[in-house]
């Protein structure tokens, strides 16, 4: 079936609401019948937010969603709330038709790819989520509302997506996120805890370019040399992984003098942190033998494209 792409609110809840119907339908016993079922087993949903531009990672997050639930709807639209800078936003990859064939091609159901104003009429929303002090560090720091624009937009998409009366309850209700911008995860996990959305958040791993880059909707920004300098992000996390995978002291300020001693890259900051709270590990476990988990997070500027990455660390 040609993968449905939807503009309007009211198109995605009775999308939503069809695709789950049918799914119970074709699992109850009448479904032979084409009869729909009202004590058949209810329908899993998975949504999967994104902003297009779509590449191997977003592939590998609608692959997960596709494996786990019966009906998954993806989200493509480019935030303005969480942009800061007018020209990010403007220069931002638009590319729907593209997007819509890869989600097509993975199996997902159901595209939502609204307008501004569709999502915000009447302009910026007045009441937003706000992020706290998992926000004020790392990416925060450097791009001030930009996890409050995410919070908001995600927070509106999970009530728009969730399943509302008409379609019932879902089995689940699951939401995938990568592990890419592992800030994001760990504050929508966050939010997701405090406010009490009925959602199952998913976290899903980096997926990277053969040769270490972490796939990103903005590499195409780069040009050949700078792609090339911009590899001594992974090659500083890989640095402190195989520190870590050999109980060995991390030293952090080994990979910080790796990545500054690399032409064409402005570090903004290298860090081993918890990976739920985003706090430091103490100086002791950075400069002693390393036990247990951690997560080294980057940012750097290569050229004009900011760029993030990040691994978890484990004593293997
Ligand atoms: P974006 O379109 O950049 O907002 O990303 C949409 C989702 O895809 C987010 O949850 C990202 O973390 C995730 N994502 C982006 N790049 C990657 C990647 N290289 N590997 C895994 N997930 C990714």
């Amino acid at each position: 079936m040609p993968i449905t792409v939807v503009q309007t609110k009211a198109e995605l809840r009775a999308e939503i609401a069809r695709l789950l119907a049918e799914h119970a339908g074709r699992r109850g016993s009448g479904a032979s019948l084409g009869l729909v079922d009202p004590l058949a087993p209810r329908a899993s949903l998975g949504l999967v937010p994104t902003m297009g531009a779509l590449h191997d990672g977003h592939r590998r997050l609608a692959k997960a969603a596709v494996a786990a639930n019966d009906v998954v709807v993806a989200s493509i639209f480019v935030n303005p709330l969480q942009f800061g800078d007018p020209t990010d936003l403007e220069r931002y990859p638009r590319t729907l038709d593209a997007d819509a064939a890869l989600l097509e091609g993975v199996g997902v159901d159901l595209v939502f790819a609204p307008s501004v104003d569709e999502m915000y009429p009447g302009g910026d929303p007045l009441v937003r989520v706000t992020a706290g002090r998992l926000a004020e560090k790392w990416e925060g720091a450097s791009r001030p509302g930009h996890f409050d624009g995410v919070l908001t937009v995600v927070a509106k998409l999970f009530h728009l997506a969730m399943p509302g009366p008409v379609a019932g309850q879902p089995a689940a209700f699951r939401a995938y996120f990568g592990q890419k911008d592992a800030q994001q995860l760990a504050i929508v996990r966050r939010m997701v805890r405090d406010l009490d959305f009925p959602v199952d958040v998913v976290g899903v791993p980096i997926v990277r370019a053969a040769d270490g880059l972490a796939l990103s909707s903005r590499n195409q920004f780069l040009s050949d040399e700078e792609r090339d300098a911009a590899l001594v992000l992974s090659r500083a996390l890989l640095l402190v992984d195989a520190r870590a995978a050999a109980h060995e002291p991390l030293m952090p300020d080994d990979a910080v003098a790796l990545i500054e001693s690399q032409p064409g890259v402005e570090l903004d900051y290298f860090d081993v942190v918890d990976p739920d709270t985003l706090e430091p590990l103490a100086f002791a476990c950075r400069e002693t033998p390393f036990t247990g988990e951690a997560l080294a997070i980057v940012a750097a500027r290569v050229g004009d494209v900011r760029l993030i990455d990040n691994m978890p660390l484990k004593a293997r």
